[in-house]
């Protein structure tokens, strides 16, 4: 837990800021977060969100939300505007902080142009394939480019000339002069500027240049007067660059920190993967509930308050690791606990008759919305002489331990009645279609006045009454718990999991949750957390899965504290 009980700050970056605060280097603490719209946030970045905002509204400081659109073909509005969707949904707020680098590209022009007239920055005819062949490799130092000596005017002409649109695309590129033969390949005249035609989604044909994502970050961190850039721990090598720019620009100079980059297990976290996914037709979309995406855990039945408190105690690390997907699940139960209506739900119906039960009655149980919150109040809950429990709740040969339903057996209807199968009908083939069962009328509401014991109480509903829905069940996207781990030559995709998805049609729910509304979410009595999904119309509901109610992770948590 990322909880702090003897105002120790609760993590190396909290820590950070607080020296910064004792020592003057700041006065004030300002944040960004920075996407940028090539892809829908995922777990990951709310772990970043829960970080930038965090962090500032703890030291009474803001965060900025920052687009880092300097790639514009792989940049959408879609993107755009899913970011800010799920920003919101996940509970933070950047007010009138909303800014774009894109907004910046007359003042990062302007920059580039000083650094050429320090002699700092040239502009580079080699191809990319002979600028990455110049650069070297870890253990050899690069070439210098046969360009890197132009005089200031040359390059401050040819620059003008790359934005004036007056060379092809990739023909020529603006390049940092620094180092190289630095161990830092960062540092090796790194390109900051390139020419692409290409129409940005929101400054049109207005450039034909773009700057490099090290050229712009950093002075949009400086531009916005950020004080603390927090980013993940991929770009702790690219902190040297940071500060060189800031420092031969002699502007600003924000302070940047790197933490570990969150992954799942069984997921993975990378936008072009997870494009790849969407794009190829693994899943049906960004929000597809096996997605590990903000908008498909939404969709899925995941509750901001239960992404919140898992980047809260997951916590902040400097060293990368893998986090059980189990702990997820455990955050999403804990809330819905708490907070979801209790309904009836049968999956996979087996039909009973109540033999002594009056043909064309009806009563109504009042039943608790939720035991974990009596203020929830209650609901009704019909009773008829027809009903239908779950295939899985009734085994003619009960193996040992079974205790629910079988031949001669009783057992509780929940908040009904005591029930006991007299008989079972089957088809041609054999199999179970029908049982006939008696109830006990003095056992009503679910307890008998004799005191006799059953061993299982069954979750059912009335067939009269019930409502039909579609359930989609969902397991693990990828069967292994990394999924990068391939055979040969082979992606992560080789490890996508064919049983991720079930779809049950044909399911029954209780009648109160007739006019459920999409995004509302139920736990169905002894099965799990379910999330009305928006494909439902009148009359055909439809169900995601979010989370069963096994919770391995209290499992887990159990053999480690004994081992
Ligand atoms: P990609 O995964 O495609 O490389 P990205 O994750 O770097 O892209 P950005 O839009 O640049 O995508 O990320 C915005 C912010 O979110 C960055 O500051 C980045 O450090 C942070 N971030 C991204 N992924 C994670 C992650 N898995 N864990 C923690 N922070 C992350
Ligand atoms: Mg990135």
């Amino acid at each position: 837990m990322a909880e702090k009980e003897s105002n120790q700050p609760a993590d190396f970056i909290r820590a950070a800021v607080i020296e910064d605060l004792k020592t003057g280097r700041f006065t004030r603490v300002q944040t960004r977060f920075p996407p940028e719209p090539n892809g829908y946030l995922h777990i990951g970045h709310a772990k970043a969100i829960c970080i930038d905002f965090g962090i500032a509204a703890e030291f009474g400081g803001k965060c900025n939300l920052r687009f880092d659109d300097t790639n514009p073909v792989k940049e959408e509005v879609e993107y755009v505007e899913s970011i800010m969707q799920d920003i919101r949904w996940l509970g933070f707020d950047w007010e009138d902080r909303l800014f774009y680098a894109s907004d910046y590209f007359e003042q990062l022009y302007e920059y580039a142009v000083k650094l050429i007239r320090k002699g700092k920055a040239y502009v580079c005819d080699l191809t990319a394939d002979e600028v990455r062949e110049y650069r070297g490799t870890l253990t050899e130092p690069g070439r210098e480019s046969p360009f890197r000596n132009r005089t200031v005017d040359e390059n401050l002409d040819l620059f003008a000339r790359m934005r004036a649109g007056e060379f092809p695309d990739a023909s020529r590129t603006l390049r940092a002069k620094i180092d190289m033969a630095s161990p830092n390949i960062n540092l090796r005249d790194p390109v900051i500027y390139r020419i692409l035609r290409a129409s940005h989604h929101r400054t049109g044909d207005a450039w034909c240049i773009y700057p490099m994502y090290d050229f712009a970050h950093g002075q949009s961190d400086s531009i916005e007067g950020i004080t603390h850039s927090l980013c993940s721990l991929e770009y702790e090598i690219h902190r040297p660059l940071y500060d060189w720019f800031l420092d031969e620009l002699e502007i600003y100079h924000p302070r940047q920190i790197e933490f570990a980059r969150l992954n799942v297990s069984y997921t993975v976290l990378s936008k072009r993967k997870l494009l790849k996914l969407v794009q190829e037709g693994h899943v049906r979309g960004w929000d597809d509930p096996r997605m590990p995406t903000l908008s498909g855990l939404r969709r899925r039945g995941y509750t901001a308050e239960a992404i919140r408190d898992f980047c809260e105690r997951i916590g902040v690390a400097k060293k990368d690791s893998t986090v059980d997907l189990a702990l997820l699940e455990h955050c999403l139960r804990e809330d819905l606990n708490k907070r979801a209506p209790r309904a009836m739900g049968v999956l996979k119906p087996l039909q009973v008759v109540i033999e002594n039960y009056p043909e064309g009655q009806v009563e109504e149980f009042d039943t608790l919305k939720n035991p974990e919150d009596l203020a929830a109040g209650t609901r009704k809950v019909p009773f008829s002489r027809v009903l239908y429990i779950d295939q899985d709740d009734f085994r003619e040969v009960p193996p040992p331990k079974y205790y629910r339903l079988s031949p001669g057996r009783e057992v509780r209807l929940r908040s009904a009645y005591f029930v006991k199968c007299v008989d079972v009908v089957k088809d041609g083939q054999g199999k179970v279609v029908e049982l006939r069962c008696t109830y006990d009328p003095a056992t009503r509401g679910g307890d008998a006045p004799d005191g006799r014991k059953v061993k299982a109480t069954l979750h059912w509903v009335s067939a009269a009454h019930a409502v039909p829905a579609e359930v989609r069940l969902y397991d693990r996207l990828f069967t292994k718990e990394n999924p990068d781990e391939a055979d040969e030559g082979r992606g992560f995709l080789a490890n996508l999991s064919p049983n991720s998805l079930e779809v049950l049609s044909g399911c029954w729910v209780e009648p109160s949750l007739a006019g459920a509304r999409a995004g509302a979410i139920y736990q169905f009595e002894r099965q799990g957390y379910f999330c009305v999904d928006p494909d439902s119309a009148a009359g055909r509901l439809a169900f995601n899965r979010a989370v069963s109610l096994k919770d391995e992770w209290a499992r887990i948590e159990k053999t480690q504290r004994s081992g």
